[in-house]
């Protein structure tokens, strides 16, 4: 497939300094195109059929010199490199980690940006002041055992309870793989622990929660949620524990009285969170958590660097903007120890990233083991390069606060935060759910069909070729950047409105198409 570009050749570079840039036509371009003037490399002509995404090298690079993208070395060339060559994956040797010592900490002060006021969204106000922009009634489940009785029991309450009240947007299961057969007393179990807690007490869930446990599992309900840690908000008292039905309860003789009973408690939360209704709350109500998953080369070029320009809107805004994903933000650890707000947040970044080479190094890896087929075949050589297109993301605000795995946010923990999670895109969303996360915006490069059922997720696409083959999948397309019809202003001015609409209700592709994938505990714990 010599597919001849049906757009004249454009190159895209990222730093003045780099001496690589990225082919941005679909389909590559062949050897032997000559780069126009007006691009990087102009007068150039291309020695090798160079992918869409992948870069040319637009000076002789020697061997054992820097590759430059992002004004940083993302490699180092394994051979004498001509100018015009295609520079792939194989010709580079991956930089060494930076060590987590003598890092620049809270040493580059963000300027004070000026504050955004006079947006809003129609969101749920909670009882603890938190606003979900979605109204759903989460079951609990305590351990893997009752998954398949819970499923029904949801099937039930959707089709005879659901109907009956209409501004509950749905029910769902939190299901997961934990729960027992897990060495639940070392010391990391507290991870999925107080994840599944935090999940359960999502904004989106209005506070109701109710459990279903198996009886003689591990993780008992009062474990889980100890009394004090949820809202009351019937009848039961504190002492109680949580609103929790057990299937191993004498009372229940027969699979159906099981269902009966999870379908009867159902019905006073389901009553309370239909009286809820939509209100007019400021945009500042706003948990965004962002992601990339299936990157390649773009996504550092056009959809994250307009996911950045919107983070910096919604700090302006005084929302809250969690970025993640640990083995993606390593390489560039001093931008992030150097942009902390206080040098106690930087030593937050330190031990987070510390203790995640650490659990690495446990299964004899390091973070180079990220990088997927996909993001190869996308252009991605290595971690190093991926790493520094995924930390746009975060945009230039100061980072305000340090979330372990699994914790939930203070009320007032607002501002840019690192939530720090593995990169996995099923922990990371389960992770930020569990931080308290009411909106998701998730960048892809290669395509995922990735959703929640518990929080809305704004699909961007890096790529026009992909917005156009996936366009009932993708909510933005942030190609637009690279096809020079849109700047990342523009992009990240239209995310933020795009934002504040799906808070307030408007569905998702990934909504519409009811995508759910599966809440995935981060467990560094052993099972037994
Ligand atoms: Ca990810």
């Amino acid at each position: 497939m010599s597919a001849s570009p049906a757009r004249p050749p454009l190159t895209l570079r990222m730093h003045a300094q780099d001496n690589v840039a990225i082919v941005a036509n679909d389909g590559g371009l062949p050897e032997g195109t000559h780069l126009p003037d007006g691009i990087p490399g102009a007068g150039l002509v291309l020695r090798d059929k160079v992918p869409q995404g992948h870069k040319v090298a637009l000076q002789d690079i020697p061997a054992g010199a820097a590759v430059r993208r992002y004004d940083v070395p993302i490699g180092f060339a394994l051979q004498h490199i001509p100018a015009g060559s295609w520079v792939h994956e194989r010709l580079l040797a991956l930089p060494e980690a930076r060590g987590l010592e003598g890092l620049p900490m809270a040493t580059r002060q963000a300027a004070a940006a000026e504050p955004l006021s006079g947006y809003s969204f129609q969101g749920y106000r909670n009882a603890d002041g938190s606003v979900g922009t979605r109204n759903i009634l989460a079951i609990t489940t305590t351990v893997q055992c009752v998954a398949g009785v819970v499923a029904q029991a949801v099937a039930r309450i959707k089709a005879e309870l659901l109907p009956l009240y209409p501004n509950v947007d749905d029910v769902i299961g939190l299901e997961h793989s934990y729960g027992c057969g897990v060495a639940i007393d070392a010391p990391d179990a507290v991870i999925p622990i107080r994840t599944l807690k935090n999940i359960s007490l999502n904004p989106n869930f209005g506070g109701e929660v109710m459990v279903v446990s198996l009886g003689c599992e591990k993780l008992q309900p009062n474990r889980l949620l100890p009394p004090g840690s949820f809202p009351i908000v019937d009848e039961r008292s504190a002492d109680a524990g949580p609103d929790t039905i057990c299937l191993q309860d004498e009372a229940h003789v027969g699979f159906m009285s099981m269902l009966d009973d999870i379908v009867a408690s159902a019905r006073p939360h389901l009553a309370r969170l239909n009286a809820r209704r939509r209100e007019t709350v400021p945009a500042s109500e706003l948990v965004v958590g962002v992601q990339c998953g299936g990157s390649d080369a773009f996504s550092g070029v056009t959809a994250n660097p307009a996911v950045g320009f919107c983070a910096d809107l919604l700090v302006r805004a005084g929302a809250t903007v969690m970025f993640s994903e640990n083995t993606e933000v390593r390489d560039a650890v001093e931008q992030l120890t150097s942009r902390a707000a206080t040098p106690a947040v930087a030593e937050a970044i330190v031990r987070e990233l510390g203790w995640y080479d650490r659990y690495l190094e446990r299964g004899r890896v390091d973070r180079a083991a990220n990088t997927t087929p996909g993001n190869k075949a996308g252009g991605l050589a290595n971690i190093t390069e991926k790493a520094m297109g995924s930390v746009v993301k975060s945009g230039s605000a100061a980072i305000s606060h340090v979330l372990s795995p699994g914790d939930k946010l203070g009320r007032d923990q607002r501002g840019l935060v690192y939530a720090a999670t593995p990169a996995s895109d099923f922990i990371c969303g389960t992770l930020q759910l569990a931080a308290g996360m009411n909106l998701h915006v998730f960048t892809t490069g290669r395509g995922t069909p990735y959703g929640l059922a518990e929080c809305p997720v704004i699909k961007v696409a890096t790529r026009t070729d992909l917005a156009r083959r996936w366009h009932d999948l993708m909510d933005v397309n942030a190609g637009r950047i690279a096809d020079g019809e849109a700047s990342i202003e523009d992009m990240g001015w239209a995310l933020f409105h795009l934002m504040l609409d799906v808070a307030s209700g408007r569905k998702t592709w990934a909504e519409h198409w009811k995508l759910h994938n599966a809440l995935v505990l981060f467990n560094p714990a052993p099972v037994t």
